[in-house]
């Protein structure tokens, strides 16, 4: 499976250092969390570097739309799906619980466009805020308005491991069910925590059983890109995957 690093705001980089830090990991993957922030916010100088990435195959790239993507003008959101045609991300995730069905077919047509494939996520609260409904409940839903697209394909999931267990639900369910359901799970999100809060703690920190879920995708013939969604100590995150031999 392809592992990787996902930006993020807590560390204190810019962008570019981001990357160039990723480069010098064991990982082949950079996933870009506009986390509050969007592609005009990245400056001349880290496109040129992602251009360079890009052509010589050094990083594959996947990214997180904004939490807040739903609540966009089209304009702001055309912003992205400009940037998407420039980087080609492998997967595009986007959070469950705000995505209405007529935004999910307009985001799986830019995935499609884009040879690219649309990860929904799995999110604390585990209800859709629009029609009541849990992250299975909607995903067999979605399954079902995209069935008779021809883009039906750029359709698949983001299992979160750490929002998993603290709504309660082993991540190994969501394999064994979307599985059942014949829905692909093309990324993945990886964090530890107690089960009391999303606390994106290192893997062997906390309670989850990371060991039986990488296993399970396996079994399952998933290959999705593992990123590992850190708020500090990311290499931890690493080492743990290589000393129980899971990647
Ligand atoms: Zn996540």
């Amino acid at each position: 499976m392809n592992l990787g690093l996902q930006s993020s705001i807590y560390n204190g980089l810019q962008l570019k250092d981001e990357i160039y830090t990723t480069l010098n990991q064991r990982v082949n993957t950079f996933d870009i969390f506009f986390d509050n922030w969007s592609p005009s916010d990245i400056p001349e100088e880290t496109y040129n570097l992602l251009s360079t990435i890009k052509n010589n195959n050094d990083l594959i790239f996947t990214i997180h739309l904004p939490i807040n993507f739903f609540e966009l003008s089209h304009g702001e959101q055309q912003e992205f799906y400009a940037f998407i045609n420039y980087l080609k991300p492998k997967t595009i995730t986007v959070h469950f619980n705000t995505l209405s069905y007529d935004l999910l077919k307009e985001l799986v047509n830019v995935a499609h466009e884009n040879e690219s494939i649309l990860s929904v996520e799995n999110t604390i609260p585990n209800t859709h805020k629009i029609y009541g409904i849990d992250y299975l409940g909607f995903m067999i839903e979605a399954k079902k308005v995209l069935e008779y697209s021809e883009t039906k394909n750029a359709f698949s999931a983001t299992i979160d491991t750490g929002h998993s267990f603290v709504n309660g639900i082993s991540p190994d369910f969501y394999v064994k069910e979307l599985t059942k359901h014949e829905i692909e799970i093309a990324t993945v999100h990886l964090h530890d925590n107690d089960g009391t809060a999303d606390s994106h703690n290192p893997l062997g920190t906390g309670k989850i059983d990371f060991i039986s879920f990488i296993n399970e995708l396996k079994n399952c013939n998933h290959n999705p890109y593992l990123i590992i969604e850190h708020w500090s100590d990311f290499n931890k995150s690493i080492e743990y995957l290589e000393n129980n031999s899971l990647i």
